[in-house]
């Protein structure tokens, strides 16, 4: 057998088993999905955000892509933005890092990873320069990238934050509640480290008055 068809006979398995626990599982998600939460998470296939947070389908609206970027020129990650925050009307906005994560760590060398991941790492080599003196302070190396992990994720959480999307929901309706996480590869568990609650004050510089 393939590798790949023993996903589908794995999926058949799956299917049949979630029937047997609840027959009007998927009839009823057909029909509408309603998730309290949007998760933006990093690409890699070692953070599910269903699997690790203990989620069915269903519960958590997913965009992932590589270290877990918010960047305001990206078409993509703003429509889903918009799409959760205006149509699902989400609760909450969650942000979920994670400690190894290669995106940044590889924005931390001096390599040269050719003009599109250049582009993309550029925004983390970016916020280590925000935070160049606490970051050059930390001499272990793992420490410091992992330091960078949760700057980073505090930082995606700002960019949220000066989007008109979040910041016409926060006015209009109080929501949605923005969280900054971080996974743990080598023991599973999820840590906050940072969280803006609606309607939280930016630099007025991002504040629209307008909305
Ligand atoms: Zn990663």
């Amino acid at each position: 057998m393939k590798t790949y068809e023993v996903l589908l006979n794995n999926n058949k398995e799956w299917a049949n088993n979630k029937i047997k626990e609840d027959s009007g599982f998927f009839e009823r998600l057909s029909h509408l999905q309603s998730p309290e939460f949007l998760w933006i998470g990093c690409s890699d296939s070692r953070v599910p955000a269903n699997e690790i947070t203990g989620t069915d389908p269903g519960e958590i609206f997913v965009h992932r892509n590589v270290a877990n970027l918010v960047i305001n020129t990206d078409v993509n990650v703003l429509s889903v933005l918009d799409y959760a925050v205006n149509h699902l009307k989400v609760k909450h906005v969650i942000i979920c890092g994670h400690y190894g994560c290669g995106g940044v760590k590889a924005a931390t060398t001096q390599t040269d990873l050719k003009p599109l991941l250049n582009m993309w790492l550029r925004n983390i080599k970016d916020v280590y320069r925000l935070h160049r003196e606490e970051l050059d302070g930390i001499k272990e190396e793992t420490h410091r990238i992992d330091r960078l992990v949760e700057l980073n994720v505090q930082e995606q959480v700002f960019n949220l934050a000066k989007t008109s999307i979040i910041q016409r929901a926060w006015k209009k309706e109080n929501r949605p509640d923005l969280h900054g996480w971080v996974y743990g590869l080598n023991n599973g568990v999820i840590k906050p480290v940072f969280e803006m609650k609606a309607g939280t004050h930016i630099d007025p510089l991002y504040e629209y008055d307008d909305l």
